[in-house]
């Protein structure tokens, strides 16, 4: 069996154009133009790329981006400060500071993510709106756990009910809010982390495993169940400098009935979720 390729890129890419109509419209009527802030503070090289991604997709579908570049020594006070300003600006609707913050420093990551209002928070990590998800209730909820609930049903799994879902990684940002979403679409679900003595076992039982862990190739192809559908949040370079997921790619699409690849895969999705995010922020879902 070669598994189907879940195409993360090209979805990502109609739910921009999407999201580029409904702006043009909702600005024909009138509505304000979508805002979203982006905070990045330090020099670190991948945050930079990553929040260079996030801007180019807010120029191409018509979301307004406001930026700031801070010094790694602004403080936590500092940081604190610019947030309560995009707080209080009425075009700004979502508002994203780029994780980790600089080691070395006071900044207390918890205290900047519960300084970001509940209703700007694009990335849905303020804990108003993770207790949220964990009730079931509606709110801002986190972009990669969003991008990998769209390819699950992408490959035709939107309704779990009977199925068992493993998912490696117990994140706050990844992790634990995939596992939330999907016990609410039903499926059985095992959480594995570090401490999990067998994970092949877990693994190989799964009808769908969620990967987001941080260790390249961690999941061998032979532990997945045959038909499984795997969807590889990770994103790390091996020892050849080479991008790859926290799935062993090349086995795991002989077995699997469908994969998601790396690059190309969760990433560009966890993008369109922003927008998407940002969108509903400012005019309702
Ligand atoms: P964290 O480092 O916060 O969490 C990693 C989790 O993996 C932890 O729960 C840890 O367990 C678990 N883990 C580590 N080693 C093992 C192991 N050997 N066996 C089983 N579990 C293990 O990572 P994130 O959740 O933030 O990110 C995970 C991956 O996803 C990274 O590669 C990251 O780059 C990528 N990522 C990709 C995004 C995208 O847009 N595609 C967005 C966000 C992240 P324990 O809790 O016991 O320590």
């Amino acid at each position: 069996m070669t598994a189907q390729i879940l195409d993360g890129k090209s979805l990502a890419a109609s739910i921009r154009s999407e999201l580029r109509l409904e702006i043009k419209a909702g600005l024909g009527e009138g509505k304000a133009q979508p805002g979203l802030a982006t905070i990045l503070v330090g020099v670190d090289p991948a945050s930079h790329i990553y929040v260079r991604n996030k801007r180019r997709a807010c120029e191409e579908i018509g979301v307004k981006n406001f930026h700031l570049e801070l010094a790694e020594d602004i403080g936590q006070a500092g940081l604190l400060d610019q947030i309560e300003e995009y707080n209080q600006n009425p075009e700004v609707h979502g508002i994203l500071v780029q994780l980790p913050l600089p080691k070395g420093y006071d900044y207390d990551e918890n205290r900047v993510l519960e300084t970001i209002s509940a209703s700007k928070d694009a990335d849905g990590f303020h804990p108003l709106n993770q207790g949220a998800l964990m009730q079931g209730r509606p709110a801002p909820q986190p972009c990669t756990p969003k991008a990998v609930m769209a390819l699950l049903q992408l490959a035709g799994m939107g309704d779990l009910s009977g199925k068992k879902a493993v998912v490696v990684g117990r994140s706050n940002i990844v992790g634990k809010p995939v596992a939330l979403m999907l016990l609410q679409r039903h499926a059985t679900v095992t959480i594995c982390h570090s401490r999990t003595p067998d994970l092949a076992r877990e693994v190989g039982e799964a009808d769908v495993v969620v990967a987001a862990v941080g260790v390249p190739e961690l999941v061998q192809g032979h532990w997945i169940k045959p038909g499984a559908v795997v969807i590889d949040v990770g994103i790390n370079r091996n020892e050849e400098g080479k991008l790859v997921g926290d799935v062993e790619y090349s086995s795991a699409i002989e077995r699997a009935g469908a994969i998601t690849p790396v690059p190309g895969g969760v990433g560009p999705m966890t993008i369109a979720m922003l927008l998407a995010n940002t969108v509903e922020a400012a005019w309702g879902a």
